[in-house]
């Protein structure tokens, strides 16, 4: 087969970064979308055009699950079985699906229409149960008029196809900081922006401060890392050497991937140049004058939207050359990953973006100091990076005092699971966890009661229902024995059997462990198998010794925290249900009335 009508894009896709393997995802994406998968032959053309061995082609394409190797369907339905979709009864929908379709997972109709991928999670958990049709994010699945639009459209002709609903979920449209522009779901564009008074803090910044002000003014804000780490912005940005010989990066993750977060794809999707204008103040700060957006590959419209808004701004002048007459230079580039959550991992993310599998590295060095093609790199979660406009423009104290005594501003916040109205809700970070429950996502559904909550993604150590009048700052989540992570709250009512939860989010770690360090990649397996034997009635009490003390050696000796993020579930649910663990083993199947999933399992 030939390649020679891609060879023009392709060089496209090259000239956008400093060295050529660095535009290797885009590329295979450009393979995928003209062929409909990644070919043995066509791994060649691709090591052909970056001058890369076979082998560097083909490791990559093996570990990003969302390149085919092999024909699919002409369309391809995924169904998210991660937590807060199993939650909301996913395990019915696959069901439905597959009955309906006549395939299992990963199998693809008789008549080559449908490809059927089960997958974790893709960050929509506000629309759960859901799925994804090629770009289109639809649900929640469990409404039946929904579900069946869904198969009728997946199972038309992809020419004649008529758009899917729009999901409605319930998002915040008046928070003080962020969420205000989000009241079109069409998307706040340039001409709103300015006429909300968009880009006069990057003006300000550009024309009154310098580096080291704009710095300070973010550190007296209290603004922490809101990806969830936590860092100070500010304290970070300090990082960068003054005069670096090398270029400076400045790379926004927006790689969402912890299961029970959706909340950058709202700042990208509906109000893209608050992120652009924080990117150009944060570039400012440290010196950069090429900075890159690496988004996750399931988040098709989020960087077309994207895409539009960087046009937008460089048909006006706010990114590109000379911004705004100022002398200052800033190019934005669009770098779509393809399914990998560790790439969610800073240094992942820099190795993934440099063309290669995204593989953790050690720290130190730290990025800011040898991070992106060894040059010194600031990586910043969107919503961080949106929140910097705010500040420059109103001032540090007054975003701080919307905060607490170290932690600046608001949060969005992502409730999922048993609640009455799952969304995204921007409030202040004091905030304490029962009103985000009780108030702003109506309680906990059928006037069930609440059982446990996890408040920071899947990886934060779950709480108990006497735990919620904690606040969600960082601070008070981490003297609470649990942390902030990301901000997203999946919350479980009374049906919830927490052995089947902890081997769902088992169930993903180990997916998506790089398998870099023995004890992540031999520990997750591990935690999962045990967990699906208890699951399936085989379980013992020494089970529960094994699971923590594998738990207790994954953490604090790998790589990166993924090993740890994998052990503080098992941890947690374990010290904290164990009864519920010893019933589940003692009579080999649930002991709550409602299982979340695998029911045909757990009541065998
Ligand atoms: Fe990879 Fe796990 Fe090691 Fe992180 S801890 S580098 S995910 S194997």
């Amino acid at each position: 087969m030939s390649y020679e009508h891609l060879d023009a894009r392709a060089q496209e896709f090259i000239g956008l970064y400093e060295f050529k393997k660095a535009a290797m995802l885009p590329i295979l994406w450009l393979v995928q979308e003209d062929q409909g998968y990644v070919s043995l032959e066509s791994e060649g053309w691709v090591a052909g055009q970056l001058d890369v061995t076979r082998t560097e082609v083909r490791e990559v394409v093996s570990f990003y699950n969302m390149f085919h190797t092999a024909p699919v369907g002409k369309r391809e339905l995924r169904i998210c079985t991660s937590l807060p979709c199993l939650l909301r009864g996913s395990g019915e929908v696959m069901q439905a699906v597959q009955e309906r379709l006549g395939i299992a997972p990963g199998e693809t109709t008789a008549n080559g229409e449908v490809t059927l991928t089960e997958v974790e999670c893709l960050c929509a958990c506000e629309m759960s149960p859901m799925g994804q049709l090629d770009e289109a994010f639809i649900g929640p699945l469990d409404d039946a008029a929904t579900l069946d639009t869904l198969l009728q459209t997946a199972l038309e002709d992809p020419q004649s196809s008529t758009p899917l609903p729009e999901p409605e979920p319930y998002i915040t449209t008046d928070g003080p900081i962020l969420s205000n522009r989000f009241k079109d779901p069409n998307g706040t564009w340039l001409e709103g922006y300015l006429a909300d008074g968009g880009y006069q803090a990057a003006k300000k910044a550009l024309t009154e401060m310098s580096r080291e002000e704009v710095i300070d003014e973010v550190l007296q804000a209290n603004l922490r890392g809101l990806g969830g780490a936590g860092f100070p912005a500010g304290r970070k940005w300090s990082f960068v050497p003054k005069n670096s010989e090398k270029p400076v990066y400045l790379v926004a993750n927006a790689d969402e991937g912890e299961p029970g977060t959706f909340k950058d794809r709202y700042i990208m999707e509906r109000d893209p140049h608050a992120l652009l204008e924080g990117m150009l103040i944060a570039a400012y700060a440290i010196g950069s004058h090429k900075a890159y957006v690496y988004i996750r590959g399931e988040y098709f419209r989020s960087a077309h939207r994207l895409q539009r808004a960087i046009d937008e701004a460089k048909a006006a002048g706010w990114l590109g050359k000379d911004i705004q007459g100022t002398g200052y230079d800033l190019e934005v580039v669009i770098h779509r990953g393809a399914g990998a959550y560790i790439c969610g991992e800073e240094t992942a993310l820099l190795s993934s973006l440099e063309g290669g599998k995204g593989f953790p590295r050690l720290k130190p060095p730290f990025p800011a100091i040898s991070g992106l093609f060894a040059c010194p790199t600031i990586v910043n979660n969107v919503e961080t990076l949106a929140c910097v406009p705010y500040i420059l423009k109103h001032g540090a104290s007054q975003f701080a005092g919307i905060g607490t005594e170290h932690q600046g501003g608001t949060r969005l916040f992502c409730v999922s699971g048993h609640v009455n109205r799952p969304g995204v809700y921007e409030a202040p970070v004091s905030i304490t966890l029962r009103e985000l429950i009780e108030d702003c996502a109506q309680g906990v559904r059928d006037g069930n009661q609440l059982k446990a909550i996890i408040p920071g993604g899947i990886s934060a150590k779950v709480l108990t229902a006497d735990e919620v009048d904690v606040a969600m700052d960082f601070d008070a989540l981490a003297e609470a024995g649990s942390m902030a992570g990301s901000g997203g709250v999946i919350v479980m009512d009374d049906t919830t059997c927490m052995v089947a939860a902890l081997d769902n989010a088992s169930r993903f770690y180990a997916d998506e462990s790089c398998g870099q360090c023995s004890p992540c990649r031999e520990g997750t397996g591990w935690v999962h198998r045990i967990l699906t034997r208890i699951m399936a009635g085989g379980g013992t009490l020494q089970d529960l010794e094994d699971l923590v003390a594998i738990a207790d050696d994954m953490e604090g000796k790998t790589i990166c925290v993924f090993a740890d993020a994998a052990a503080w579930p098992v941890q947690s649910y374990i010290a904290k249900f164990r009864a519920e663990f010893e019933e589940f083993i003692h009579s080999g199947r649930s002991m709550v009335q409602e299982t979340v999933g695998r029911e045909e399992v757990a009541n065998a």
